[in-house]
């Protein structure tokens, strides 16, 4: 029953990050809305314990308790944030680890992946007054960098930049496409913005100006366009002695990114400019799901030059390189559909990752699924 659901303990608090790709996966559930209210709508997902999601059309008590085996369905990942999740809970759990991780001069990754209104922006860059994944992840890595040493060894740079209609803009410096080339230190944006970073101050500033530099729809000049990429590059360089006592530079690069809604992701039948756009986000989107896939299923060729967002991602995806998914949902029955088709495909990404040989969880045994009837959204992420 309930209670026993929620005694259920996390088998660890957060698996540890280890060399090789990985991916985890969190599911964080937003507050609901007061317009959801306001249309009095109800709320069809239940974090039940730290890892379990509970997605039902019914979800009062009740309803639960006497529906549970028929119309529900569980899900289980690495976390499960309840709408009372702080963000600097979303923070410690998700992505902390990987700061540290590009302190010693690694890359990593981490994704907001969810319907427009789910709470990726919320999550990455947050507010003035509640600072989301992106700004807590400078502070905590100006605070380590102040542990570690006295000498200023350390460079930071931040990097600001959308991906939208598969054209890439610097947010930070808005202005004409900026071209994607190969060189030496990989792909890079010609001309794109690095800015330098002294401190944690000047940055949650910087990223909301940058955020108001994202495309908007023309009927909607005030809210970005669900079709937009918004992508935080941390680049930290440091100088350090090898073996052979020569001194090095090493570069470990983060990066943050707000992903474009996924309810897009299915909107190629039509021939319309619109649905050009839309085939464009597909294109990033899935592009990103088989380079994921192709990436921990070990193949040989991953196919980064499909989109812009994967040919930006080419040197923090593979590798060394560390990825963490999180995946936003709303609680309102209104958005049942696109929860259902977020955490299908957030439940694909864990198995991938069980492909890998790395730590798999028991599934509870409990559980009996409601009879599938998988979208094609999900039926197209899981061909993949
Ligand atoms: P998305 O970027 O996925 O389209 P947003 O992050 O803009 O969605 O979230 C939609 C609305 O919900 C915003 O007004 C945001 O402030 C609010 N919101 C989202 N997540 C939370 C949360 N965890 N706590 C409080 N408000 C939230
Ligand atoms: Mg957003």
């Amino acid at each position: 029953n309930v209670q026993e659901l929620e005694k259920l303990e996390t088998i660890s608090e957060r698996p540890s990050l280890g060399g090789g790709s990985r991916i985890l996966v969190f599911v964080r559930l937003r507050p609901m809305a007061k317009k959801e209210k306001e249309v009095g709508s109800r709320c069809c997902v239940r974090i039940v314990n730290r890892r379990d999601v509970y997605l039902t059309e019914f979800a009062n008590e009740n309803d639960y308790l006497r529906l549970k085996r028929l119309r529900g369905r569980h899900f289980t990942f690495d976390a499960s944030f309840p709408d009372s999740t702080t963000q600097q809970e979303v923070y410690s759990t998700t992505t902390s680890e990987l700061v540290e991780a590009v302190l010693q001069g690694r890359n990593g990754s981490v994704f907001c992946y969810g319907a427009t209104g789910a709470g990726k922006t919320y999550t990455m860059l947050g507010t003035m007054d509640n600072p989301g994944v992106m700004v807590l992840a400078i502070k905590d890595l100006f605070s380590k960098i102040r542990q570690r040493s006295c000498d200023g060894n350390h460079v930071v740079h931040l990097s600001y930049l959308e991906v939208y209609n598969e054209t890439v803009r610097d947010l930070l410096a808005p202005g004409r496409p900026l071209v994607l080339r190969e060189d030496k230190q990989g792909i890079v944006a010609a001309g794109l913005t690095q800015y330098r970073a002294y401190s944690t101050d000047e940055v949650m500033a910087l990223l909301q100006q940058g955020n108001q530099n994202r495309t908007t729809e023309p009927t909607r000049v005030n809210e970005t366009s669900s079709r937009s990429h918004a992508i935080l590059q941390v680049m930290v360089e440091y100088r350090v002695k090898d073996d052979a006592k020569n001194v090095v530079n090493r570069v470990g690069k983060l990066s943050l990114i707000d992903l474009a809604g996924s309810e897009r992701a299915l909107a190629t039948d039509q021939r319309t400019l619109r649905s050009l756009e839309g085939a464009n986000i597909n294109r990033s989107l899935l592009a990103l799901s088989s380079c994921i896939n192709a990436l921990v299923e070990g193949k040989k060729h991953i196919p980064y030059r499909n989109s812009k967002l994967t040919q930006l991602l080419k040197d923090s995806l593979g590798g060394s390189c560390n990825t963490v998914m999180i995946a936003n949902v709303s609680p309102s029955n209104l958005s049942f559909g696109e929860t259902q088709n977020t955490l299908h495909w957030a439940d694909r990404a864990k198995e991938i990752r069980t492909k890998s040989k790395l730590q798999a969880y028991e599934a509870n045994e409990e559980i009996q699924y409601m009879p599938e009837s998988e979208t094609d959204h999900a039926k197209l992420l899981l061909e993949l």
